[in-house]
């Protein structure tokens, strides 16, 4: 019997999935802890990632009618107060400046001088700088809608941080919208999810459940929180992006005021919208192995990496060139979704299994490799990053090129379908409180073992029972699914009362 295969990462996810995700991380150099404790530096591998990100997501944001601005990094305590939800929402995250000045203290140290009248908080999210800054250029409905995105970093004080998961200063866009009436500023909200659900699914191949937060779990300010949420490998949700419909609040609380068609003075109504660089530790959770990270092809840094192997300077330069023609032509191809192919050659003179090993937990979707016999056969060996790392295949160069696109396409559909199997999977369709209780239950609770999942169960509405799985369970509501009335109604599996269809509860990042 063949000897069981190593792993390239260790621990494997079962074994410890934590400590798995950051090995993962490590090992496609994707980013790392720095000296400033809860902030990461983000490496180019990962970093390309997010350019990808971004650019996708930008290109549907502004495709929608939205364009982008900057506004500033530091917001003055006194605008934070304006909002009192909001306030107690965020104080205890807040990094707060307090100083301007720094002088020559003894001994060679430095000593903060000029204190701020009023100290300035960095932003842990726009609202009311945004708000106030709103105010000033809305006076009439025809200034309306504003509909302004910014990509940019905020701080929010991590007391436990993980890279790409939770770290005191992140990523992210926030989009901020002002509204002339209530149903434009809620289809606005609506609309916002629907393009996350869209790129999420489409570009990073997770598939999400869409919904409403519940009161407990609503943006601190908000009317209504929307939100999607996926499905981790340790069967843990993560949400993915968050819309808020914010009502009059922000605008009541900033000044944006505007005169109506009909002469009066009203308020605008508002909207808020987020999606961070969480997305990539969600796509680590979602697509990775025990061999590394697996990018989706359609945000991947690199599609194709070609690793040309040779002994001795004279088969260098011939396979060098066999190789280099092979990249050009690939160049010359398109994704199916627009946009060049991507394509890596790794001349680097090193053991071949090792580089090929660096590209396998790097996750990029397609290795080549060319050698002197593949040459000859003018053909190159090829292995996707879904299948097994030694399932490789020789094929023919022009086949190999002209069926390109469609085996990217192929990678970015398999993945998508292999999550949403793993999430169904572990779904279940939960009445018994009991049933419910052991579900959430690990069964060795020193060292907790993957479990849990998403209980579809029945829920009254009651905070209080929401309250109760939360406290005993560490699970909570994800959502109210927009679907929910499909499951039919039933009875609450916390107190029995009357529900009007099941929504997914789990234990959450
Ligand atoms: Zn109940």
């Amino acid at each position: 019997m063949a000897k069981a295969r190593q792993n390239a990462i260790s621990p494997t996810r079962a074994e410890d999935y934590a400590e798995w995700y950051q090995q993962v991380i490590k090992a496609a150099d994707m980013g790392e802890s720095s000296p400033v404790r809860g902030c990461m530096v983000i490496k180019p591998w990962g970093y390309s990632f997010w350019e990808n990100i971004q650019r996708s997501l930008d290109e549907r944001l502004k495709a929608s009618g939205h364009a982008n601005a900057y506004f500033p990094l530091f917001i003055p305590k006194s605008f934070l107060e304006k909002e009192a939800e909001h306030v107690e929402g965020f104080a205890k995250e807040c990094a707060v400046v307090t100083h301007h000045r720094l002088e020559p203290g003894p001994d060679g140290s430095l000593v903060p001088a000029g204190e701020l009248e009023e100290p300035l908080i960095v932003r842990p999210t726009s609202e009311t700088m945004i708000g106030a800054i709103y105010a000033k250029w809305v006076q009439s409905y025809r200034d309306l809608p504003i509909l302004l995105n910014q990509w940019c970093n905020v701080v929010r004080w991590e007391l436990r941080p993980r890279l790409f998961l939770r770290t005191s200063e992140f990523l992210w866009q926030e989009g901020h919208t002002a509204h002339e009436t209530s149903e434009e500023a809620r289809a606005e909200t609506r609309k916002v999810l629907e393009i996350y659900r869209g790129f999420v699914e489409d570009c990073l191949a997770l598939p999400v459940v869409v919904g409403v937060k519940t009161a407990a779990q609503r943006f601190p300010g908000a009317v209504e929180t929307m939100c999607i949420e996926a499905m981790m490998q340790d069967r843990k949700a993560l949400q993915a992006g968050t819309s808020h419909y914010m009502g009059q609040n922000f605008a009541k609380a900033s000044g944006i005021v505007y005169q109506s068609r009909e002469g009066r003075e009203e308020h605008a109504w508002t909207t808020s919208w987020g999606a961070s660089a969480r997305l990539i530790g969600a796509a680590v959770m979602t697509h990775a192995d025990d061999d590394g990270m697996v990018m989706p092809p359609r945000l991947a840094p690199a599609h194709a990496v070609i690793l040309p192997i040779f002994r001795g300077p004279d088969e260098r330069r011939a396979v060098l060139d066999y190789a280099e023609g092979v990249a050009a032509a690939v160049r010359r191809l398109e994704t199916p979704w627009g946009g060049k192919i991507e394509v890596m050659l790794d001349s680097r003179d090193m053991n071949a299994g090792e580089k090929g090993w660096e590209w396998v937990k790097k996750g990029v979707p397609i290795r080549v490799e060319a050698g002197p016999r593949d040459l000859e056969k003018n053909a190159v060996f090829v292995a996707r990053r879904d299948r097994g790392p030694r399932d490789k295949y020789s094929q023919g160069r022009d086949d190999f090129i002209a069926s390109l696109p469609a085996v990217l396409r192929d990678i970015q559909d398999g993945l998508f379908a292999r999550a949403k199997a793993f999430r169904d999977a572990n779904c279940r369709d939960i009445d018994d409180l009991g049933e419910f209780k052991a579900f959430f239950t690990p069964a060795r609770p020193e060292k907790p073992e993957i479990h849990g999942g998403f209980a579809l169960s029945h829920w009254c509405g009651d905070p209080a029972c929401e309250t109760r799985v939360a406290e005993e369970l560490a699970a909570t509501i994800r959502c109210v699914p927009l679907d929910r009335e499909k499951s039919g109604p039933g009875k609450c599996v916390v107190c029995g009362g009357g529900s009007e269809g099941r929504v997914p509860f789990a234990k959450a990042y």
